[in-house]
């Protein structure tokens, strides 16, 4: 572990609420989510010319893929290939918005969720649609049934962001601790779990939040942890299950393992909406952040909104920004066109300028960061000499690559910006081949 605040400073603005954005006059909508077929599988249920309703599924791509709702009622005027937010082409319904809202702006009493079954819980979550984003994005319910049966599961909540440029996570954590808490429990119940462990990001936050927890998880068996301050990595599975070892948590937490449910604060929410607000998920919130915006902002966000209209809420660009990076410096991707939309996926927007990302060159500089950020002591700059440029590379170095665990902290220690964690990940499918 390293400390992380020279690559990616800690986001320090506080937000108090989540502001509403403005509906856009057309909504360019992914017809897959981050982990489905760019294009080949997506079955548009809609066509050219057709009228769509807001929550209308207008998607599917297989069992286990996210369904895909339009967020605005309206026409669909085009289905083409267009740029999304993980810099991947994908299917896309363009729909021009128009007719009345089906849940914007309606009020409805919540759902009495302990009612449910089981089964009634988690067909709710997989109608609706809810993501888990604790790593790659993925339909939660299908998450849920993939869990082994006949074992006791943990339910394990990260109630902070793992990439610490991003600040949504423990936004929504302090700003929407009831719904996030609430959401956490319909996620336990949907998979017949009792206990949950929560990790937060500090001492502090922990106890804030004790209080809630013991309110909305009453009958549940609950235990907290915290992170230490300002490390990275942390937050992932492996740095979760070291956390508890080395805490001795004296509880039934030190039977996590990585099959159990592990989920962020964003799906605990997303799962409350889903669930207790009855609706598809159509919003994401959106955190806007940077040194090349008038300032910063979070938003409740129509999906297919482009991300140049969420800049324009914040007052437009205060200098030019030399990179848009979405979901984090860390573990985000750079987006190049304005126009990429919002997706139930994004969580952060980043402007930068210049000054806190400088241009790249692409020569490898010998200085060694790579190595010294790798928590599991690879060398990040061999593997992409080998994968990328034919460089010879000793057997010793190849069988290293099934340790990394792709906290992408090398690609973000390099000052010259090269792209280790995805070379690594090149070698890694040709060992897996062999
Ligand atoms: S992504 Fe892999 S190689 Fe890069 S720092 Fe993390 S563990 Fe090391
Ligand atoms: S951090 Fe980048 S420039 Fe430095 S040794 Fe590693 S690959 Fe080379």
């Amino acid at each position: 572990m390293i400390d992380i605040s020279d690559i990616a400073p800690h986001n320090n603005t506080v937000h108090k609420s989540i502001a509403a954005a403005c509906v856009p006059p057309s909504a360019c909508i992914p017809l897959s989510a981050a982990n489905g077929d760019a294009c080949s599988c997506v079955s548009p249920l809609v066509s050219v010319g057709e009228r769509v309703s807001e929550g209308q599924q207008i998607a599917s791509a297989g069992s286990a893929a996210v369904p895909v709702f339009s967020s605005i009622p309206g026409v669909v005027r085009d289905i083409r290939p267009a740029l999304a937010p993980d810099g991947v082409f994908r299917l896309s319904a363009v729909i021009e918005l128009s007719g009345a809202f089906s849940y914007l702006g309606k009020k409805k009493s919540p759902v009495d969720w302990r009612r449910l079954s089981q089964e009634q819980l988690c067909a709710s979550l997989e109608k609706h649609g809810a993501v888990n984003t604790f790593d790659h994005a993925e339909l939660l319910a299908s998450q849920i049934k993939q869990l082994p049966p006949g074992s006791v599961h943990i339910l394990c909540v990260r109630l902070f962001d793992r990439d610490p440029s991003v600040a949504l996570d423990a936004f929504l954590s302090q700003t929407c601790a009831a719904h996030v808490l609430e959401g956490a429990a319909v996620i336990a119940a949907a998979a017949g779990i009792t206990r949950i462990l929560f990790v937060f990001a500090s001492e502090k936050q922990r106890s804030a939040m004790q209080a809630s927890i013991a309110e909305q998880c009453a009958g549940m068996d609950t235990y907290s942890l915290s992170a230490p301050k300002h490390r990275y990595p942390q937050g992932g599975r492996q740095e979760i299950q070291r956390l508890v070892k080395k805490q001795n948590a004296v509880s039934f937490c030190s039977e996590l393992s990585a099959a159990d449910l592990f989920i962020d604060s964003f799906t605990a929410y997303a799962a409350y909406t889903a669930v207790v607000s009855d609706m598809p998920c159509i919003d994401s919130i959106v955190h806007v952040s940077g040194d090349a915006v008038r300032s910063s902002g979070v938003f409740r966000v129509k999906t297919g909104t482009p991300i140049y209209n969420l800049i324009e809420e914040c007052g437009g660009f205060s200098k030019n920004p030399a990179q848009i990076v979405v979901n984090g410096r860390i573990l985000g991707t750079a987006v190049s066109d304005l126009s990429v939309p919002v997706t139930n996926t994004v969580k952060s927007i980043q402007c930068v300028s210049k000054k806190e990302r400088p241009m790249h060159i692409q020569e490898c500089i010998r200085c060694g960061s790579c190595r010294r950020a790798c928590p599991q002591s690879l060398a990040p700059d061999v593997l992409y000499e080998h994968a990328y440029r034919a460089a010879p590379c000793d057997s010793v170095y190849l069988k290293t690559v099934v340790l990394c665990t792709s906290c992408m902290l090398c690609n973000a220690s390099c000052p010259v910006r090269l792209p280790l964690y995805q070379a690594i990940c090149c070698l890694k499918e040709q060992v897996h081949e062999k």
